[in-house]
């Protein structure tokens, strides 16, 4: 099959639009929606900092590569890569071996924080003890106050995250059906600057999760696509496959989901209310007077001493 704009072999066929592409059209048709995405989300100019939270895996380098590609010496914005090493052997190690070389490759600045920071704790010593919380609770918690922290320390104005259309409609509907109106509302990207906490954006957020692994595969980006051994979460897993049905019937339903949550948004969101901030004294902004981390952290050691 022939590219529609080309004469060159098509890689793909874009279901929604009905579009066959080869390599070339096909980067060029990301990197477009990219760039209005980013656009639409934020505003960076000379001097600003940006932050790249990055697991390894292909959405999260592919946004990493975006992000250089869009933001670089040229325009003085500093792209900061931000890595988190969980503490999970055989799984987080290799991956971020890749994530460092690419980086060292490439010219980006990489830092890199860890779990066992926080009173020596690594994934591997909570998971046996994590009862009934899934262990990904508890990881959740301690990667985001970690990465809010580094975010924090580089200056940076934003941080992008590798969410794809797939993640975005998939948590759409699931706080739908669970009621959870709050979280609804909470889902970035966040348009308010709320004290201590680091806005976040999603550059791939109307990416379908197939499109971002292809263009991984075209661009030469190296990704590590192994499966971590507490992958639990089994109501996500329902919902990616309840989305995937449905686009499967309709091309574009995913799409549709993600862009009626646009449009509902502002009348769910709580975001231009001002709100009281509180500081734990680890310095993450929280609700009460401790923030969750914390919380967990001292629950965990006793349990693991
Ligand atoms: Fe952490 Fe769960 Fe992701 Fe594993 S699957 S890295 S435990 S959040
Ligand atoms: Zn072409
Ligand atoms: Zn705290």
């Amino acid at each position: 099959m022939k590219c529609d704009l080309c004469a060159d072999s098509a890689v793909t066929f874009v279901r929604y639009n009905g579009s066959h592409l080869c390599s070339f059209h096909f980067r060029e048709y990301f990197e477009r929606r990219v760039k209005k995405e980013v656009r639409k989300e934020v505003s960076l100019y000379k001097g600003d900092t940006v932050g790249v939270a990055v697991s390894g895996g292909k959405d999260s380098m592919v946004t990493l590569h975006m992000m250089h590609q869009l933001f670089n010496e040229k325009n003085g914005i500093r792209v900061v890569c931000i890595s988190i090493d969980e503490g999970i052997e055989g799984y987080r190690p290799p991956s971020l071996d890749i994530v460092r070389k690419y980086c060292e490759e490439n010219g980006i600045e990489y830092h890199q924080r860890s779990f066992s920071e926080l009173s020596g704790l690594t994934m591997d010593s909570i998971a046996p003890v994590s009862g009934e919380n899934s262990p990904c609770t508890y990881c959740g918690v301690f990667r985001r106050k970690l990465m809010n922290d580094e975010a924090r320390k580089v200056g940076a104005k934003y941080l992008a995250t590798g969410h794809n259309l797939d993640d975005v409609a998939q948590s759409v509907m699931m706080n739908f059906v669970r009621g959870d109106v709050d979280r609804l509302a909470r889902l970035g990207p966040h348009t308010k600057i709320r004290p201590g906490l680091i806005p976040r954006f999603y550059p791939l957020r109307m990416i379908p999760e197939k499109e971002s692994l292809l263009y991984a595969m075209v661009s030469g980006i190296p990704f590590w696509d192994g499966e971590c051994p507490y992958w639990s979460e089994a109501l996500r897993n329902e919902y990616r496959d309840v989305v995937d049905s449905l686009e499967d019937r309709s091309p574009g339903t995913k799409y549709s989901i993600v862009s009626s949550y646009d449009k509902l948004k502002p009348l769910l969101s709580k975001d231009g209310e001002p709100r009281d901030v509180k500081f734990c004294e680890c310095g993450e902004p929280c609700n009460g007077k401790r923030c969750k981390a914390c919380e967990y952290e001292d629950q965990l050691l006793k349990k693991i001493e």
